[in-house]
């Protein structure tokens, strides 16, 4: 085994130093007992990291943040943030921290970032600790999410503290190391704005700009261009995650990234039965953040960012809420234009068919089919072997006329099995895994990320994980805040 001394890790310091406004310099909590329990070997390389040396008790200190590179600013980041529609002017990384930034060979700026670290000064009353079962299902379905094409955040790593958590009974307790383009959020902005700092604001835009969208510095007016920026990544994200049947669950205005990338895996799941209202948080009582309420919800959120940049837009306010207004009207058809082709896609057509689409979602909402395993089927069919789908529908009748339709427009079986899993983290397995571990066996967790490591090909041995939740498995709750 190769081992590299730990200073060979360069952590920089970029956003600490360019906005200490927005940073609190911290330290993680000393963890009495070390223990790996998942490695991203292959991320690690592309990040230039050791895996050998991440495993050794040197290794697994920096993955804790217990011992920091020299040169390394470790910060709890501020943010505000609308959480289910109020507005909380102070949330901020309460159990996380920014340990600096990774830059690769290639100039490409990456956060390393941990979360259930330990408490810091915008923990609110909470902890700061987190669970072994809620990190390490960030890290399967944020690594599923990343194997289907999503932009997302990366988990590195998940370290075990030896150190209880209490939540409703004492779990063990955890550190999550995860990778971003960076964890500039909506919240950030809207955060800056409340300080009521022009400069700041408007360092905190350059600093986006100049990281994520370096296009914008050219354009006329570079705070424009930024938004547009995002609310187009916003857009193409959201249709991404629906066409996979993903639900974020929590989409707070900080849980909402600059970058576009998906951030901060809570409450989140895989739609089974294809539903637009279908909700697992525990909290979300009105559905606000149900499968098909997630494109309103990201504009909403939008609306938000535009009126944080509002004084960078324009001098006259008036001028820039009319600005700010037409360059949100862009969001619907940006998502449309993704979601359209991707649903196309799904059904083997390379030109968006919206009648037909928008029939089959009926026909699979009334017939309770399940959305993952149905459009494999459905490849089936168009290349003649048709029960499996068939087979799926009590009104038999009406996905026949359905079916004769579509098939008329000669649909490309190859093309769908491109785009459509056979794996996503279903949410019977992620259960069946996480208890597991949170037992002690970490190989089921080991097994499912296998399966979703490479969603697109079916495998033999992986049956059981391209299969519906058995009918006992009953409805589905997730939680917040674990
Ligand atoms: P979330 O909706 O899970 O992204 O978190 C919302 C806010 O609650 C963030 O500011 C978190 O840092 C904070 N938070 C969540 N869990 C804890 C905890 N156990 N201790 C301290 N802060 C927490
Ligand atoms: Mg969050």
């Amino acid at each position: 085994m190769t081992s590299a001394p730990e200073t060979t890790v360069v952590l920089e310091a970029g956003f600490a130093r360019a906005l200490p406004e927005l940073a609190v310099e911290w330290r993680a909590a000393a963890a009495p007992e070390p223990a790996l329990l998942a490695l991203n070997e292959a991320l690690a390389s592309e990040l230039g990291l050791d895996a050998g040396w991440l495993r050794t008790s040197d290794g697994l200190a920096f993955l804790l943040g217990n011992v920091v590179p020299d040169g390394a600013i470790p910060v709890a980041q501020g943010y505000a943030g609308h959480q289910f529609g109020n507005y909380s002017p102070r949330l901020g990384d309460g159990r996380a921290l920014l340990l600096g930034e990774l830059v690769g060979s290639d100039g490409t700026r990456r956060d390393l970032h941990l979360k259930g670290s330990g408490a810091t000064p915008f923990s609110r009353g909470g902890d700061g600790f987190a669970a072994a079962g809620p990190m390490l299902r960030e890290y399967v379905i944020s690594e599923a999410m990343h194997a289907l094409g999503i932009p997302t955040t990366r988990a590195l790593a998940v370290v075990a503290t030896g150190q209880p958590v209490y939540r409703d009974q004492p779990l063990p307790g955890a550190v999550l190391a995860r990778v971003a383009a960076s964890h500039l959020r909506v919240g950030t902005f809207q955060y800056a704005a409340n300080l009521e700092s022009p400069d700041l604001l408007r360092r905190l835009a350059d600093y986006a700009i100049a990281r994520h969208y370096p296009a914008a510095a050219g354009a006329e007016q570079p705070y424009l261009a930024l938004f547009e920026a995002v609310a187009q990544r916003q857009a193409s994200l959201i249709a991404h995650w629906m066409l996979v049947g993903f639900i974020h669950g929590v989409m707070n205005t900080d849980n909402m990234t600059i970058s576009g990338e998906t951030i901060d895996y809570g409450p989140c799941a895989f739609m089974d039965v294809f539903d637009p209202a279908t909700v697992f948080s525990s909290i979300d009582h009105g559905g606000r953040y149900a499968y098909g309420n997630q494109p309103a919800i990201a504009a909403w959120n939008l609306a938000r960012f535009a009126e944080a940049l509002l004084p960078l837009l324009a001098d006259d306010q008036d001028r820039a809420i009319a600005v700010a207004t037409e360059a949100l009207n862009g969001f619907g058809p940006a998502f449309s234009h993704v979601w359209s082709a991707g649903l196309a896609a799904k059904i083997g057509l390379t030109e968006p068919a919206e009648d037909v689409v928008d029939d089959l979602l009926e026909l699979l909402r009334d017939n309770h089919i399940d959305f993952t395993s149905f459009f494999r089927a459905l490849a089936r069919h168009a290349r003649g072997d048709r029960e499996p789908a068939r087979g799926l529908f009590p009104d038999l009748a009406r996905f026949d006329s359905w079916a004769a339709r579509w098939s008329a427009l000669e649909p490309d079986a190859d093309l769908m099995d491109r785009v459509n899993p056979v794996y996503v983290p279903r949410n019977h397995l992620v259960e069946e895994a996480l208890t597991a571990a949170t037992d002690g066996d970490l190989a089921p967790v080991t097994r499912l990320l296998a399966a979703v490591s490479q969603p697109f090909d079916e495998r033999p041995g992986f049956e059981r994980y391209a299969e519906p939740a058995p009918d006992d498995f009953g409805r589905y709750q997730t939680f917040c805040g674990t």
